[in-house]
């Protein structure tokens, strides 16, 4: 009998995959082969929003990661189920038809991908045989970290100081998975009808507005495990070291801009930590570099919100962290929905964010933390459609991140003044709102205010759809009258 891996969109890698790399020992404890399935399921990118940007990514991944199982002898087989309820019965066939005795895959914490894992379960159960889901998406397992009184984490740095010492006491968690061992080459005519074959098409309504657009982002986010190792070591290499100081600059752009390949599992953030650790002088991560205290902080973030998203599964069920939310009555204002889309609402640095997502499918951390706060608390429009918004744009969307990025809450950020903090020359402004590019002084982060009325009007540039404090405060009173009586 033959040993499954069961690829998901979060593990897109052979190196550095436990559940790879337990399907690889059995299959050679059992002298049977090792085989690999991605079930490629249109209907269900089209239900989470999938960006096509990330849909591309995705495949050209696959494809990498399919030419480097090949290698091995290990065939990947892609098998689209057209529609969402056939991804469990794809899976079971494909072990009927190949002989398969164990079905190895990586834990996925959502809803519906645990609700799916299930169905697995007990048809494996039934049918008598394994089928294990390994965690791998972070260094420390989520749910493992406890409060002095025994329960979860809820906050963040007592989970951050925590999680610090949990990886210093145990370097083990910081140890890379083996690759898979490879098959013989016979596998090569035993499963000829996996090897080979050709990717599926982006699903319909998902595809690019040109060639040229797909072209260019894909130089901007070139796929595969080698590409974003590359990065990572080019980011260590140049970057981290200033980006304490720098990382809330979106004109620097000093970030590793990692994120589109830990959201897939391109590399692995297991992967990134040594390289980090080694930068600092194998030194633990809050005990040299300050950028790289900074940087793995980040990652502790991610690690953190898997962790809440075990413990609390609403949060990918469409509902906010905080249910009280769920009663605030948002406004229909879809002429300011479409000014903030299409980066037109009159805010200079939310503009400027905007702008940049719809351009690079990915927008500056600060951004998004100011784009955000604009939508649901100048707006006043449900957070949801913002959330929805970042999924159809973003190459790095991620449940877990994106969700608590967006939680509403009564902190309303003040564009103006985070413009002038974080691009203290306009810099990135400049960039991405062309409009403003002639403007020398402070009146790049506020022309409306700052300029004449007919020195504004030459500008083009459209007048603030909403006043910032009259709108802060309306949003700030709704929250409160409605959260009241929730
Ligand atoms: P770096 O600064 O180099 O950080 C390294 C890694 O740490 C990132 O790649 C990411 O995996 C993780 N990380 C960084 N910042 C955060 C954070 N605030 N929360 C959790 N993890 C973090 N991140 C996503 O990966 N996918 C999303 O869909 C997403 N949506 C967001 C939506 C909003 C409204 C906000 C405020 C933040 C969101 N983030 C999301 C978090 C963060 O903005 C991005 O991870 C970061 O900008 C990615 O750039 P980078 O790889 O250069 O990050």
């Amino acid at each position: 009998t033959n040993v499954l891996h069961w690829f998901r969109s979060k593990d897109l890698r052979m190196q550095d995959n436990k559940g790879l790399h337990a399907a690889s020992q059995k299959a050679k404890e059992g002298k049977g082969s090792l085989l690999g399935l991605y079930v490629y399921s249109p209907k269900d990118l089209e239900w989470h929003g999938t960006s096509p940007a990330r849909i591309d990514f995705l495949l050209e991944s696959l494809r990498l990661l399919k030419e480097d199982l090949e290698e091995k002898n290990i065939p990947l087989a892609i098998v689209t189920a057209a529609e969402r309820k056939n991804v469990v019965p794809s899976v079971l066939d494909f072990v009927k038809k190949w002989d398969v005795s164990h079905v190895y895959a990586d834990m996925e914490y959502e809803v519906d991908e645990l609700r799916r894992d299930i169905k697995v379960a007990e048809h494996a159960k039934e049918k008598g045989w394994g089928f294990e889901v390994l965690h791998d998406q972070t260094v420390v397992q989520p749910g493992t970290l406890t409060t002095g009184a025994g329960g979860p984490h809820k906050v963040f740095t007592p989970y951050h100081k925590d999680w610090l010492v949990e990886t210093k006491e145990n370097p083990g968690l910081l140890e890379l998975s083996p690759e898979p061992e490879g098959n013989d080459e016979k596998a090569k005519k035993e499963f000829k009808e996996l090897f080979g074959g050709d990717l599926p098409a982006l699903p319909e309504g998902k595809s690019f507005a040109s060639d040229e657009e797909r072209s260019r982002l894909r130089k901007l986010w070139p796929a595969g495990h080698t590409a974003g190792l590359e990065r990572c070591s080019d980011f260590l290499k140049n970057k981290v070291s200033s980006y304490a100081t720098h990382r809330s600059e979106p004109a620097k752009d000093n970030s590793s801009r990692l994120s589109p390949y830990f959201a897939s599992g391109v590399i692995s953030v297991r992967e990134a930590l040594p390289l980090a650790k080694k930068h600092n002088a194998n030194k633990h991560f809050n005990e040299g570099d300050k950028g790289i205290d900074s940087w793995v902080r980040e990652i502790v973030f991610r690690e953190f919100y898997r962790h809440t998203l075990i413990g609390l599964p609403h949060d990918s069920m469409n509902l906010p962290h905080n249910l009280k939310f769920d009663f605030v009555e948002w406004e229909d204002d879809e002429e300011g929905w479409k000014k903030w889309c299409e980066g037109k609402t009159g805010v200079p640095f939310v503009d400027a964010g905007m702008r940049q997502l719809n351009h690079e499918a990915w927008m500056h951390n600060r951004c998004r933390m100011n784009v955000s706060s604009y939508l649901s608390g100048n707006l006043l429009i449900d957070y949801r459609r913002g959330e929805r918004y970042f999924a159809e744009h973003l190459i790095d969307f991620d449940l877990a991140n994106n969700h608590n990025g967006w939680e509403p809450s009564y902190t309303i950020f003040n564009p103006v003044v985070q413009a002038e903090k974080c691009d203290k020359d306009g810099e990135f402004i400049r960039k991405w709102v062309p409009e403003l590019k002639g403007l020398k002084g402070k009146e790049v982060f506020d022309p409306f205010h700052r300029l004449g009325k007919a020195e504004f009007e030459k500008l083009g540039y459209p007048r603030p759809h909403v006043d910032f404090r009259e709108s802060s405060l309306r949003a700030k009173e709704r929250y409160k009258r409605d959260l009241a009586e929730a």
